[in-house]
């Protein structure tokens, strides 16, 4: 992988990647171990690498780089202990990851792409539209800085952050395979959720892999007309195609769908919406979080009172919906309102 100045992506290299360069490069092969453990546990320089000769790190320096994510903020909720970052990218990108706190441990949520392209009228990050596709190692990145940084260990990933992550497929792919390598990181794919808003083809893709990560789609209302007003790309893949790809998922990997639904006040929040919601999804196991609408600024969407009313709509009829606690939002961290401006 070669990106910044033609240098090569290390951070971004699998572990047995890593060994065919040092070989390739004329080094011992077990030279490649100690630099991706290295790289795994958070060095941010080449320099850092002081069980490696000097030789060698003037190769790595010559010829590598080490995509880093550069706090320059770091903003703590005075609500609940969430903290949201904005990290800065080696060519001046920038993106925000957030940090939760839970009962269970502590949960980034980090971004997949620096914007989106997929323009969600409801979104902060879809606004700016897509700058471009973060990198698996900048990924990792955001671990390590939100780690050293608050001193937490991260235990669990949702990659819910600022982008879409199927719209950067092979990046996040690789990116999942590298936090869960043994040699690494070595989280468990079930301490990992990755939300779509429903790209039916890498949706597919993905269920062939078959990792037993939870999985989450972004559906925010019960039928096509309203969905296509509020998310551009059901106007691509409708709901039946969706819905179709979802239940393939679930068989293919055996892994039960967790569906998003944001009510919105007066548009996704009334009877005959849970109705029709229900229909949608019913005989499919699935779960619902019910997320009250964030607010951001001119969206001119309000948030859904009835998040509640709503919830025991669907589970008068049969559906598993929950109503999920917003974290963060005093410091538009939560859901929806990441845009790496103003912050
Ligand atoms: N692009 C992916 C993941 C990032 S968005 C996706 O869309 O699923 C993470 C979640 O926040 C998605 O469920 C998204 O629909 C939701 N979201 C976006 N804007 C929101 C808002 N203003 N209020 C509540 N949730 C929002
Ligand atoms: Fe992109 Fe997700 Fe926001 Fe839609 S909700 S614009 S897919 S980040």
């Amino acid at each position: 992988m070669k990106d910044h100045m033609d240098k090569i992506d290390i951070k971004s290299l699998m572990p047995q990647e890593v060994t065919a360069l040092a070989r390739e490069w004329g080094l011992p092969p077990y030279r490649g171990g100690q630099i991706f453990s290295r790289l795994a546990a958070g060095v941010q320089s080449f320099e850092e690498m002081t069980d490696l000769p000097r030789g060698a790190r003037a190769l790595l320096e010559e010829r590598c780089f080490i995509a880093g994510a550069k706090e320059i903020l770091r903003c703590p909720s005075a609500k609940d202990g969430t903290q949201k970052f904005l990290f800065e990218l080696y060519d001046g990108a920038r993106i925000e990851s957030v940090l939760m706190n839970y009962e269970y441990g502590h949960s980034l949520c980090l971004s997949t792409q620096a914007g989106c392209r997929m323009g969600c009228v409801f979104c902060a990050t879809g606004k700016s539209g897509l700058i471009r596709n973060l990198l698996p190692s900048e990924m990792l990145s955001q671990i390590h800085a939100a780690e050293k940084s608050t001193g937490v260990k991260i235990g669990r990933l949702v990659l819910m952050g600022m982008g879409e992550p199927l719209d950067n497929y092979d990046h996040v792919l690789r990116f999942l395979k590298l936090v869960s390598s043994p040699e690494g990181l070595h989280m468990g794919m079930r301490k990992i959720s990755l939300s779509t808003c429903g790209l039916v083809p890498q949706l597919n893709k993905l269920a062939e892999e078959n990792l037993q990560l939870t999985l989450s789609v972004s559906l925010h209302a019960p039928n096509d007309e309203t969905r296509s007003r509020l998310m551009p790309v059901n106007r691509r893949w409708n709901l039946a195609s969706l819905m179709d790809s979802c239940r393939r998922y679930t068989k293919k990997t055996g892994r039960r769908i967790s569906f998003e639904y944001a009510v919105i006040d007066g548009q996704s929040d009334t009877p005959e919406c849970a109705k029709q919601l229900a229909g949608l999804i019913r005989g499919m196991g699935a779960h619902i979080n019910i997320i009250p609408l964030n607010p951001v600024k001119g969206s001119g969407f309000h948030a859904g009172k009835n998040a509640a009313r709503f919830a025991a709509q669907l589970s008068a009829m049969g559906i598993n919906a929950t109503v999920r606690r917003t974290l963060g939002a005093d410091v538009d961290a939560a859901c929806g309102q990441l845009s790496a401006v103003n912050s």
